[in-house]
């Protein structure tokens, strides 16, 4: 079968690997499409995955062969999957901390959606994996389940309501999914990025109600004035920026909330006295509960959210090695795959 590797000279390259072969306990999936998520790009561009790597793990794809104790599922069902399985037993688990479950951690798809094909664990087909029924929503948009999961967990750990303000710091796709789901929680909600165009395609999307750009000497007193001087309630951080973390801690209010929600290539410290005199709260959510997995999906197959809009490039697998360079230009949106 086809897959595309990860490789240290060409970032992404096509290559022939064998058909996984499926355990009694586990099924084989034809991938249908499998989103690029900037995890994956972040993966690529700071060698984090050994060569050969196979990534991709925002899948919808169709049963083709169950093993013999596999009474849940039948070939030609289409399913929309995850890649990490909580074991809901340990004490991260029944913390809520799903995502620092050991099992979490070491579960993920064989080898993953950058391939034609798939095998599904035990753990996958009991938890994390969700049948998809006709409907007029597109495999592509289902695809966005886990991320959309991904922002749907951490929204709700802010607990934002109706009275409050929220900034949006980086206005990608998981800063427009933010965005709306603070709207849909009738927040007031700003955007900011370093591209006026991802503003304006924010606002288009409503995903937020008004944006300010990012480098701007202004940006503080705007969000000021925005907020009778206090600063935002919530900040989630979306850009990747290194400086964001230091920078949102001039648009939070004393006792609000920062929400860590990408990775940086560099620390760049953090700030004791901002934090403990201004009674901050700084928080990560990176990662769905399997409860956040099947609210997604459900808002996204009964059109609650409407996310088409967002999915700026379809490219085939074949493509992908050399489309990839477009969302590393942040010139894609979001980029689904197509196998
Ligand atoms: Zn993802
Ligand atoms: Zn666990």
């Amino acid at each position: 079968m086809l897959s595309v590797i990860y490789d240290k000279k060409e970032k992404l390259k096509l290559s022939e690997t064998s058909l996984p072969k499926i355990n009694e306990d586990e099924a084989l999936v034809k991938v249908d499409v499998c989103g690029v998520c900037g995890s994956d790009l972040v993966k690529i561009k700071n060698s984090l995955v050994p060569e050969g790597t196979v990534l991709g793990h925002e899948i919808v794809g169709t049963i083709i062969e169950v093993g013999s104790q596999i009474k849940k599922w039948t070939p030609s069902q289409k399913v929309v999957v995850a890649h990490h399985v909580p074991c809901l037993n340990c004490y991260f688990c029944k913390s809520s901390n799903f995502s620092m479950c050991s099992q979490f951690k070491s579960t993920n798809i064989t080898p993953g959606g950058f391939s034609e094909y798939i095998k599904l664990s035990k753990a996958h087909l009991e938890q994390t994996v969700f049948l998809v029924p006709k409907s007029t929503v597109s495999d592509h948009e289902v695809a966005l389940t886990e991320p959309l999961a991904c922002c749907l967990r951490a929204v709700q750990r802010t607990g934002v309501t109706s009275s409050n303000s929220v900034l949006i710091c980086g206005l990608g796709s998981i800063g427009i999914m933010l965005g709306k789901l603070c709207i849909e929680k009738g927040a007031y909600t700003f955007g900011t990025d370093l591209l006026k165009e991802r503003i304006d395609f924010a606002k288009e999307m409503l995903a937020i109600h008004d944006g300010y750009p990012a480098n701007s000497q202004e940006m503080k007193s705007w969000i000021l004035n925005k907020t009778d001087g206090r600063g935002a309630d919530i900040i989630f951080l979306a850009s990747g920026s290194e400086k964001s973390l230091l920078t949102s801690l001039s648009y939070v209010r004393s006792g609000g909330k920062v929400v860590v929600f990408s990775s940086i290539p560099k620390e760049e410290g953090f700030f004791n006295n901002e934090i403990y005199y201004r009674e901050l709260t700084i928080m990560g959510s990176y990662s769905p509960s399997p409860l956040a997995l099947k609210e997604a999906y459900q808002m996204i197959i009964t059109e609650k959210i409407k996310l088409k809009k967002i999915i700026t490039d379809i490219v085939s697998l074949k493509e992908l090695p050399k489309e990839i360079n477009k969302c590393f230009g942040n010139k894609s949106v979001k980029m689904i795959v197509e196998t």
